[in-house]
């Protein structure tokens, strides 16, 4: 191992760790469906969904698409209609178009096999050197670390290391031990298959060994109270030792959050609202919307009330005859929370090139809307049903 001396591991400590790591792993992970496969195709879905997005929300949405498109042309070849509504409330939607490009790039370049060498992986729209590993290593018991935020967390605290893993060297250091921690997995393998033959247990434990680092930092070394009494790891656990698991890891302060706050219009015609789609190179791109805009966060009575009808009068291009306070949605987009205040809006005519089209409340089911309006279609769906 190359490295300066403040970082300096020993390899015994790693081989020290990789058994009860396996065998932790093979008695305690959750069944999840996407543990069920080795197809490249399904895993590499189930990554790029948990790509920041819990488990349990991910389940259904991966489920739903493995059933849709179960193979990987399904997916190259569905409309992209299709591949935003499988994807509506996941968030993040860039990851689905991704996906899709990635998908297509796999039917041109590779015939539609699913690449099993890590650069060509790596190569793929979407895929960053963690999702690369996961695949690599899950898939085809390649030793290709990874590191998110669970297994840095882990390993943090199993090294005691002090400096903030975000900085670029102690990362770097980081992927060097995940590194390290699973070339040590695949020798014991490739011993072990040497006196016992391919057969038995022991033959995938480059894609174990990096799922047990993913299921611990998910399950029992929490980034708040871990459970280090039930830990496979505890006695070579530096900071389970030294009672700093609290302490670890060392992360700088995120920059504070900012808020902002819009202002969305429901306008209803013969039992039809106004709806629109957001374009292409913008947050949420391609998803459907209520006319909306921002106003200032920071806005109070008479000021804010004449922010909204003027942002109204712009997008509709004439003047609301009444605005009404409908509902309140909140929800946070990276580091912005942000308000959406709903108004439903009457209006005397209604504008000759409307800024969007008229969709039912029945015809909502089929398009794919940013998770805010979403909600805000099915409460105006409400609204109009109970008159
Ligand atoms: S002993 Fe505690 S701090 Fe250490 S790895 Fe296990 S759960 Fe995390």
């Amino acid at each position: 191992m190359r490295r300066n001396s403040k970082f300096k591991i020993h390899n015994s400590k790693l081989a020290k760790l990789v058994p009860p790591l396996l065998d932790w792993f093979s008695q305690n992970a959750r069944d999840l469906p996407w543990r069920r496969t080795r197809d490249p195709y399904a895993i590499w879905i189930s990554e790029i969904m948990l790509q920041q997005t819990q488990v349990k929300t991910v389940r259904p949405y991966w489920e739903r698409w493995m059933r849709e498109l179960p193979i990987l042309e399904a997916a190259a070849s569905a409309g992209p209609d299709k591949i935003h509504k499988l994807w509506e409330g996941l968030g993040y939607y860039t990851r689905a178009r991704n996906l899709q490009k990635a998908a297509r790039q796999i039917m041109e370049r590779h015939g539609g096999k699913f690449p099993r060498n890590f650069e060509d992986v790596l190569a793929l729209p979407g895929v960053g050197r963690y999702t690369a590993g996961a695949i690599c290593s899950i898939a085809f018991n390649q030793a290709t670390p990874v590191l998110d935020g669970n297994v840095m967390r882990v390993l943090t605290r199993i090294f005691g290391i002090e400096d903030d893993p975000r900085e670029r060297k102690t990362g770097q250091w980081l992927w060097q031990i995940a590194g390290d921690l699973i070339a040590q997995a695949k020798a014991a393998e490739t011993a072990k298959r040497k006196t016992c033959g391919r057969s038995g247990r022991g033959t995938n434990s480059c894609s174990c060994l990096n799922q047990s680092l993913m299921e611990l930092g998910a399950v029992v070394c929490t980034p708040r109270n871990p459970e280090c009494q039930i830990c496979p790891v505890q006695r070579l656990c530096v900071a389970f030792l030294q009672n700093r698991a609290d302490k670890l890891p060392a992360l700088r302060r995120r920059v504070t959050a900012t808020p902002r706050r819009f202002a969305a219009l429901v306008v209803e015609r013969n039992g039809k609202f106004l709806v629109r789609r957001r374009p292409a190179g913008v947050v949420n791109a391609h998803l459907w919307e209520f006319p909306n805009a921002e106003i200032g966060a920071g806005l109070r009575g008479p000021r804010h009330t004449s922010a909204i009808a003027e942002a109204a009068t712009e997008i509709l291009g004439l003047a609301p005859a009444e605005i009404k306070p409908l509902c309140q949605i909140k929800h946070s987009i990276t580091r912005y929370r942000i308000t959406m205040e709903a108004f439903r809006v009457r209006l005397n005519g209604f504008p000759s090139t409307p800024p969007g089209v008229w969709m039912s409340a029945e015809e909502f089911d089929s398009l794919a809307f940013a998770a805010a309006h979403k909600k805000l279609a099915l409460f105006a769906a409400g609204c109009m049903l109970s008159g």
